[in-house]
């Protein structure tokens, strides 16, 4: 089958055209030809394109084959062009074949047209698929080219050696050169050379060429490039090697400016260390706020002692003065009895407010008489006396208060029962005076595992944020002369001393709650507790032996004990109670702890050494604090000054009851 073939044949003669015309189609092409033998001719055809081979003769009337070839050269490149010429000699066929002409054939040689023509189509086509390789090459290379330039980061090729043979335009304006000067240069020696303080940078211990070495990709993020005009970029860079045949055959590095993030790490460290100094600064002031709110706190402390002491102390001074400055009086019994009662009822109020006083600050006695109680007896024992008083104020006002029961059956705890229900008390009073328009008062009583909790709340006036502040503060007081500002003191300090705690939640208009929670009995100490319990006293005679050094506090405690009809002798310090108890038999000890010399604890060991049976109470005033010492844990009992007849009346019964 003939092999298509479209020529263009350029050509003045019709007769040589049908001559070439035959030639090829004997030589086995179905040719499709157009005639052409003008410049205009040629530039149309051309322009209609799809030729395959060009075939121009070389002199024509108006036209010549140099000047078609040129024509051809500019419009399809690529074309093959063929001279067939009767005519053409030696020379302007070798400028032919300079000019781009691809064979030039003797009219009277037709004989190697058909060779020649395919000789030239084949390798038309091969330039073609140059051609188009080279132009997909050259697409992928720009493509390549404008991602590496888009890049963010510095892109840089090394040889094996770790000389730049590629460096992206963003990795060059990083370091300040013209991508086409580094290429070529040691990367280490012109931009890694030194390290930040300028000190040498050795090749050897550069991660960047230890990369080419290990075949291992390495990456460090705070050293600096140089650049060329010798300032430093802090970079981060990671060099990856690039392996061949299992040699390393260079690598990729690619790295960034990371000046801002260091900037902004500089930044944050500073704004860091400024918040660590205002923390500082506002620890320091937070411990002065404390230290000024605890000096306030004592400073009002102190007014509230001086206030009521001054109070008791000026009744006692004037109930003195009016005896002592009317004579008169004195010879009335009943007049100075009066009197009398004044002042020790004054005296007692005192001892009260020290003892409530006391009760916030004093730390737990090993002796403290604990034992199991049910917070709900507690509860209802206080309601119980209390109760009465407010319904009939509340009658009076026509005020109601309804009281709310929440109590959980048996809610066990290990504690000081007359001071649990001292806590109460005070706080079922407060919650009561409260609601002076009436309300609701509930009282709640629950357990879980660890903890048995009471509550007493109110309906009434709540407090303000600073009230419940301050509201346990000794002396703190919203209610005038008519508040001491010892209750919740006190119950603080008897909760903490039972090892519980106390809180408050108030809002103003709304109520108060008050909670305690409280360690709930384990076995153990149900046991103790049983140990513990004393009997009821015995009521009869006993030889005292009282130790005491002041000589009034002796001489009240042997009225005491006199007036219970004991038999009593004293002695004025330890060496004296000494000599005195191994020279007489005694039932009791009453001895007071803090002596000169031989002190009480003392006292008490030596006298349990020789007797271990005999009965001690050891006196102390509550300013000392329990000793630890072995003496007050062999006392039986330990009694605190001030105290009136019945309490060391009682004291004596429980002694000599429990032996
Ligand atoms: P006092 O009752 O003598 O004022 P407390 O120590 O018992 O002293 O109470 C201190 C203060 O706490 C009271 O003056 C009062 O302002 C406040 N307070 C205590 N309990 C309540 C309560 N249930 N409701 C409102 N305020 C209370
Ligand atoms: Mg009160």
């Amino acid at each position: 089958m003939d092999r298509p073939l479209r020529v263009l044949i350029v050509e003045d003669s019709e007769e040589d055209c049908l001559l070439l015309n035959d030639v090829l189609a004997r030589g086995g092409y179905g040719v499709t030809y157009r005639r052409v033998e003008t410049a205009e001719g040629v530039k149309a055809a051309l322009a209609e394109g799809n030729w395959d081979i060009v075939i121009s003769d070389h002199r024509m009337p108006q036209f010549n084959s140099l000047a078609a070839l040129k024509l051809c050269k500019e419009l399809a490149s690529n074309l093959p062009f063929i001279v067939v010429s009767g005519s053409i000699g030696e020379e302007l066929a070798v400028s032919a074949m300079k000019a781009g002409a691809h064979d030039y054939i003797m009219k009277d040689n037709l004989a190697r047209l058909v060779p020649a023509v395919t000789r030239e189509l084949r390798e038309a086509e091969s330039r073609r698929q140059r051609q188009s390789a080279e132009q997909a090459l050259e697409q992928w290379r720009r493509r390549t080219e404008s991602i590496l330039d888009a890049a963010g980061e510095g892109i840089c090729g090394l040889d094996a050696q770790g000389v730049i043979n590629f460096i992206n335009p963003r990795g060059a304006k990083l370091v300040g050169w013209e991508a086409g000067e580094l290429i070529g240069k040691p990367l280490h020696e012109t931009l890694h050379h030194s390290r930040e303080d300028r000190t040498p940078f050795l090749k050897q211990d550069c991660s960047l060429c230890a990369s080419l070495r290990d075949g291992l990709a390495h990456w460090m993020d705070d050293e600096v490039f140089w650049r060329k005009d010798g300032k430093a970029v802090p970079v981060e860079y990671t060099c990856m090697p690039i392996q061949k045949d299992n040699n390393i055959a260079g690598a990729v590095l690619t790295f960034q400016d990371i000046t801002e993030r260091k900037e902004a790490d500089n930044a944050l460290r500073e704004s860091n260390r400024r918040l660590e100094r205002s923390l500082t600064e506002l620890h320091q002031t937070q411990q002065q706020i404390a230290e000024q709110e605890r000096l306030h706190a004592l400073g009002r402390m102190a007014g509230g002692v001086a206030r009521d002491f001054n109070g008791t102390l000026s009744k006692i001074l004037g109930f003195t003065e009016l005896i002592l400055t009317s004579p008169e009086k004195l010879g009335s019994p009943e007049a100075v009895r009066d009197h009398l009662r004044m002042i020790s009822a004054a005296a007692r109020e005192g001892s009260q407010v020290v003892h409530r006083l006391y009760e916030f600050h004093r730390p737990r006695r090993d002796t403290e008489q604990f034992k199991i109680v049910d917070l709900n007896t507690i509860i209802e024992r206080s309601l119980l006396l209390a109760e009465p008083k407010w319904r009939q104020e509340g009658q009076t006002r026509d005020t109601p208060i309804e009281v709310r029961r929440e109590m959980q059956p048996k809610v066990l705890v290990f504690a000081d029962e007359a001071e649990l229900q001292e806590v109460v008390t005070n706080l079922l009073s407060n919650a009561v005076e409260a609601m002076a328009r009436g309300g609701i008062l509930t009282v709640r009583t629950s357990q879980d595992e660890n903890r048995a909790t009471l509550e007493i709340s109110d309906t009434g006036e709540g407090m303000t944020e600073e009230v419940r502040h301050r509201c346990f503060e000794p002396f703190f007081t919203t209610k005038g002369d008519c508040g001491t500002g010892l209750g919740l003191a006190s119950a603080y300090g008897i909760i903490q001393r039972h090892r519980g705690e106390i809180q408050v939640r108030s809002e103003v208009g709304k109520g108060s709650t008050f909670a305690i929670q409280l360690p709930i009995c384990s076995g153990q100490q149900k046991q103790s507790s049983h140990q513990g319990t004393l009997a009821a006293p015995k009521d009869h005679p006993l030889r005292v032996l009282v130790v005491e050094d002041e000589p009034m506090v002796r001489e009240m405690e042997v009225e005491y004990l006199i007036s219970d009809g004991h038999v009593v002798e004293t002695a004025g310090d330890g060496s004296e109670g000494l000599r005195k108890f191994r020279a007489s038999k005694f039932d009791l000890l009453l001895i007071d702890r803090a002596m000169p010399e031989i002190n009480g604890d003392q006292l008490t060991e030596t006298i349990k050494k020789i007797n271990p049976d005999m009965p001690v109470i050891l006196v102390t005033g509550f300013t000392e604090r329990p000793g630890n010492g072995h003496g007050p844990h062999r006392a039986n009992l330990i009694l605190s000054k001030p105290f009136c007849h019945a309490t060391l009346r009682k004291a004596v019964g429980q002694v000599m009851a429990a032996i």
